[in-house]
């Protein structure tokens, strides 16, 4: 009997791009018995030789850039130029990671009381269920199968239903460059509860990485606690964006641009909030609303378009209620605030850029990830006002700073309460530093060196010689 298969559909003209076979759960089932065959040859092959696969897999990345980026903009609608940069950024952490293979160190010490040493091995954790969401299909699933091949472990990877071809397209480059059959297995389907529940509830799987919404991330961790599987959860946010009076305002209207508009505010790391100091508040607000309104919004593979659509009808919805509540409560949409009504926009999921003014403490836009090209701005007065404010929400994944005192900076960013802080930078993703949130928006680490600690479990021998 032939597969069933889904469709995919290209967020920008609505057209289905590509039709997918739809694993089942027992299909899961297979894929682990494959990664569960390959682990102890992939395990015990030497961290050099591993080290090249991942090498050869940076290097085909970049050099089938443009066809991954065309992927990328089909299925998920950013605009081709982001899709290059999510390419250039995806194949760094296999070169990352690359380099990391051979630099698992262990130790030896005396043991305090004497009578003896204390050695410490790192192993791999095992065969790792990777699960990734739709707005980088291709970074957050290197992010992941990067660290976890450079430890040794085998992986399957069900990618998020709205992009599965950016995953099928990075198996196929990872098996181009030499990684043996089962160490990487690709599950797209329809049916992420039934797989995913198929796949945790497998004994040989002994981790599971997960990077997409916190409520999902919070079903996940009950359904692992059963078996205690190692968990990675990298979750939601709500970054809050600081600008103060003495920063330096072309930087900080030019950063809130980045921090905001990456992947068209679909990004976990998206400024989610602007607060701004009184006498900054209002040429902050105007500066913005213009680089906004100047936008060009389009297909993602059209000439010089900057914003592509929102990825499903559901997205633009979403983001249409947060912005309509908040002028509800008596927010201004300066710039925006609607879907486009220009016959051009009349298929695809387009949302104008909005830039929201004067919004009520308590709307819900504060407190819930938009999702969208959408800034609302809060005027503050003091410094722990700022940060108060800043820190009043569930999650804790990335904060932004603008200031021209470097002292009150590192003062502020200490009391931030998340992972991840831009000072004067409007982008913090770098392959080399560890990626993370504090409180609802995630348990551990990953790029940097410990990235590749959340695939590896140290063992300790008591040693007498
Ligand atoms: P999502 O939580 O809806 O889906 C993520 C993945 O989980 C998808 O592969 C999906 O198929 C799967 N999934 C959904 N329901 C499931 C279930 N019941 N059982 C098993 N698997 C299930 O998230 P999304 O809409 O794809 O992505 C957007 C979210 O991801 C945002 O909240 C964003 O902040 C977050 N995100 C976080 C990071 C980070 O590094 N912290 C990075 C990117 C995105």
């Amino acid at each position: 009997m032939a597969a069933a298969t889904f469709d995919v559909v290209d967020p920008a003209t609505e057209e289905v791009v590509a039709s997918v076979d739809d694993a089942t759960p027992a299909d899961a089932r297979a894929a682990v018995d494959r990664a569960a065959a390959a682990f102890p040859g992939w395990s015990a092959t030497p961290p050099r030789e591993r080290a090249e696969v991942l090498r050869r897999a940076y290097e085909l990345l970049v050099a089938r850039a443009d066809d991954v980026a065309a992927t990328i903009v089909g299925e998920n609608g950013k605009p081709v130029a982001e899709a290059k940069g999510e390419v250039t950024y995806a194949a760094e952490f296999f070169r990352w990671f690359s380099e990391e293979a051979v630099r698992m160190a262990g130790s030896v010490v005396d043991a305090p009381g004497g009578g003896g040493k204390l050695l410490t091995l790192q192993q791999p954790v095992g065969v790792s269920l990777l699960i990734t969401p739709w707005n980088f299909p291709a970074a957050m699933l290197t992010r992941k199968i990067g660290p976890a091949l450079a430890a040794g472990c085998t992986v399957v990877a069900k990618p998020a239903e709205l992009t599965p071809l950016t995953a099928i397209l990075i198996g196929d480059v990872l098996r181009a460059a030499g990684a043996p059959d089962g160490v990487v297995e690709i599950v797209a389907t329809t049916d992420a509860a039934g797989v995913v529940e198929a796949i945790l509830d497998d004994a040989r799987v002994r981790k599971l990485s997960f990077t997409g919404s916190t409520e999902v991330g919070r079903l996940l961790l009950a359904q692992a606690a059963k078996r205690i599987v190692n968990c990675s959860m990298e979750l939601g946010g709500n970054a809050p964006f600081l600008v103060f009076a003495d920063a330096d305002l072309d930087a900080a209207v030019e950063g809130a641009m980045v921090a905001k508009m990456r992947n068209g505010g679909e990004a976990c790391t998206a400024a989610n909030r602007f607060y701004v100091e009184r006498p900054v508040a209002e040429e902050f607000g105007r500066r913005l609303a213009e680089k906004m309104k100047a936008l060009r919004m389009g297909p993602g593979l059209d000439d010089g378009v900057q914003l592509g659509p929102l990825v499903n009808t559901d997205a633009v919805e979403k983001v249409d209620e947060l912005v309509r509540g908040a002028v509800d409560a008596g927010a201004e949409a300066v710039v925006g605030g609607r879907r486009p009504s220009d016959e051009k926009y009349s298929a695809g999921f387009y949302y104008e850029p909005t830039v929201l003014l004067d919004v009520q403490p308590g709307s819900k836009i504060l407190e819930e990830e938009i999702f969208g090209p959408v800034a609302p701005v809060v005027t503050f007065d003091e410094e722990d006002e700022a940060v108060r404010l800043a820190n009043a929400t569930e999650y804790g994944l990335v904060s932004y700073v603008y200031t021209g005192d470097l002292a009150r900076g590192l003062r502020v960013s200490e009391g931030l309460d998340s992972g991840m802080v831009g000072l004067n930078r409007g982008l913090v993703s770098d392959p080399a530093a560890p990626f993370g949130g504090t409180k609802q928006s995630g348990i551990g680490r990953e790029g940097g060196h410990d990235g590749m600690l959340d695939y590896l479990e140290s063992k300790y021998i008591a040693v007498q010689w």
